[in-house]
């Protein structure tokens, strides 16, 4: 059997996807919060909580040291993680591969084009808005999430993870007829994203998910930039090009000059990439 590393964060385990769905039966090895998400991706048999690793043909899609001492004999990612840094130094320095092909390049195979999960056929009408992030720099303002709402002619739900509570009401409150969903897992998650036709989000967990899921994906880039190699969704994104970008690889919770220009994004120019997606 081929054992897959990758403990986190969610956006990473979703992006397994790419390989879990061409390598044949497989378990992958995680964080145990996203031990029953794993599980649903395409081509995976079982997954189990970090570190319980079982026999077999290992592949550390992690490469860390922890995962180094883990499985010394692993075949191992190369997560380009020196040119990364330089990028921040200096943007022109040339982009990784896209994270999937990394993947790919690790597990001997061609990565997949999402969808990476097997979701019911169902009429694609709703709009998902994506407000929260992992860390403040990637947040656009709640209230232009929901203007974007309010331009969009069909359903629309909301979408957070524990401890965004107050922040998804505050999008749906203004968004007549949103329903917001915020829960423990993602069960309720995927069935709505499995009729979800495109969901904004910023640089985010739940972002990959919905691409993952087969929604198109407005993604809004601000601190981080979608030549990093995650950004790998059909549909589009949003972002200004500013000389202090990208400022981060991910875990930025302030902008360092005060002003937080690179998400003073329009809900215009947001409704402009939902309608292309939209077709
Ligand atoms: S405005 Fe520039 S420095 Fe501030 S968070 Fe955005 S990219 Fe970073």
């Amino acid at each position: 059997m081929k054992v897959l590393l990758r403990r986190g964060a969610l956006g990473d385990v979703v992006l397994l996807g790419a390989v879990t769905s061409r390598i044949g039966p497989c378990v992958v090895v995680t964080d145990p919060r996203w031990v029953p998400l794993a599980g649903r991706l395409r081509g995976v048999v079982s997954a189990l909580p970090w570190p319980e690793i079982p026999a077999g043909e290992v592949f550390d899609l992690q490469g860390s040291l922890g995962s180094r001492w883990l499985a010394p004999t692993a075949a191992r990612i190369d997560k380009r993680s020196i040119r990364r840094r330089l990028r921040l130094l200096w943007s022109g320095f040339p982009a990784r591969p896209p994270v999937p092909a990394l993947y790919g390049e690790a597990c001997g195979v061609l990565p997949a084009p999402p969808p990476w999960f097997d979701l019911p056929l169902l009429p694609r009408d709703a709009l998902a808005l994506i407000p929260g992030a992992a860390f403040g720099a990637k947040r656009w303002r709640p209230e232009r999430f929901a203007a974007v709402g309010r331009a969009w002619e069909g359903p629309v739900v909301v979408l957070g993870g524990p401890g965004e509570e107050r922040l998804v009401d505050q999008v749906a409150a203004g968004v007549p007829g949103a329903e917001p969903i915020v829960e423990v897992g993602f069960a309720r998650t995927l069935e709505v994203l499995a009729r979800t036709r495109v969901a904004v989000a910023g640089d985010t967990g739940l972002m990959h998910l919905a691409g993952a899921a087969g929604a198109a994906v407005v993604a809004l880039f601000g601190p981080t930039h979608p030549s990093d190699g995650f950004f790998v969704y059909p549909g589009g994104f949003v972002q200004r090009e500013l000389w202090c970008r990208p400022c981060t690889l991910h875990r930025r919770e302030r902008c360092p000059l005060g002003h937080h220009r690179c998400m003073d994004l329009t809900p215009e120019a947001v409704n402009a990439v939902i309608r292309a997606c939209a077709g």
